[in-house]
């Protein structure tokens, strides 16, 4: 029977200016990066799925159509009648990108409203990928209907991966993000942040120190992204530093952290060797870095 690599979270559309007020639409976000290079970097009997909510409108439609056309699967997907999905603009000016955004109202702000339906589909994952993003969206009370799902389907063996993605505009407060990041942490074997975000949120003076704050709140395993930088990775027993190759020509580091978690995921699942797993996700996020866009099409044919 197949594994199944269940990603929650959001997928906005997104428009990209073109030109003379013209715009490209695209369809991103962080955990669906994460489950689009999931798909890429995992064999075959794996199945990737996508947990989100949607509207039941032409654009929801055409998301999912882009969601099957990347080989994710949907039957996660909660769809609502009176909802769509959220949207944000890219605008140029002077050679910087700025954004706007629609999502107070989206769909996936509903995505663990159905506690059943949440539960059901976590219980069957083998693997639950989630970030800091997917529960800042959430009402704070079925951000507690989604820890518990997440507990239970952890006891029923599911292991649960969780990058922090600290964006303190989607919280209620920088409190509660704190807080809600860190009761997450405590809940999943693998937490994968990115040291930036740390040091501005948590105030951590090193990777070190984040990977020893978020190990005493109960994660099983700390990988510490730092751009260029060293990734710490950590657990009760072993800390190791790895440094990422040098990368040439940088053209666009989105997704780095998004890509670098699922080919580690990817390659801890199958071989459980923390060396080929740091090197996997180095390999990975340094080509997506070297190309325009979340994601890049960088892998060879099987
Ligand atoms: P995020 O996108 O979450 O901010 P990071 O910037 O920390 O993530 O990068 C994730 C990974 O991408 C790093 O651990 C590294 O492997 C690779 N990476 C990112 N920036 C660089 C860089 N300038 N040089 C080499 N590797 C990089």
């Amino acid at each position: 029977m197949s594994k199944t690599f269940l990603a929650v979270g959001e997928c906005m559309v997104e428009m990209a200016p073109t030109g003379q007020g013209t715009f490209a639409m695209g369809f991103a976000g962080d955990t669906l990066n994460t489950a689009w290079y999931a798909r890429k970097s995992l064999p075959d009997g794996w199945t990737v799925g996508y947990l989100t909510a949607v509207g039941r409108d032409q654009v929801s439609e055409e998301m999912l159509d882009f969601l099957r056309s990347s080989d994710v699967d949907v039957s996660a997907v909660r769809k609502l009648d009176d909802r769509t999905v959220g949207l944000y603009m890219i605008q140029l000016k002077d050679g910087e990108r700025s954004f706007a955004y629609w999502r107070s109202q989206s769909a996936a702000r509903q995505l663990a409203a159905d506690a059943g339906h949440l539960r059901t589909y976590l219980s069957n994952a083998n693997l639950i990928y989630f970030s800091g993003i997917t529960l800042a969206i959430l009402p704070e009370k079925d951000r507690q209907v989604f820890f518990e799902a997440l507990a239970t389907a952890r006891k029923a063996g599911a292991k649960t991966a969780f990058d922090p993605n600290l964006r303190p505009r989607l919280w209620e407060s920088e409190d509660v993000m704190r807080k809600s990041v860190t009761q997450a942490a405590g809940l999943c074997d693998f937490v994968m942040p990115s040291f930036e975000d740390e040091l501005a949120h948590f105030g951590d003076a090193t990777a070190e120190v984040s990977a020893d704050r978020y190990l005493s709140a109960g994660a099983g395993m700390v990988v510490v992204k730092n751009g260029p930088e060293e990734v710490i990775c950590a657990t009760a027993q072993e800390k190791h530093a790895f440094q990422p190759s040098p990368v040439q020509n940088i053209v666009d580091t989105t997704a780095a952290g998004d890509s670098y978690n699922a080919a580690f995921l990817a390659e801890y699942l199958s071989s459980g060797s923390i060396k080929a797993s740091v090197d996997a996700g180095a390999r990975l996020a340094g080509t997506v870095i070297q190309h325009r866009g979340a994601l890049v099409d960088c892998f060879e044919p099987a």
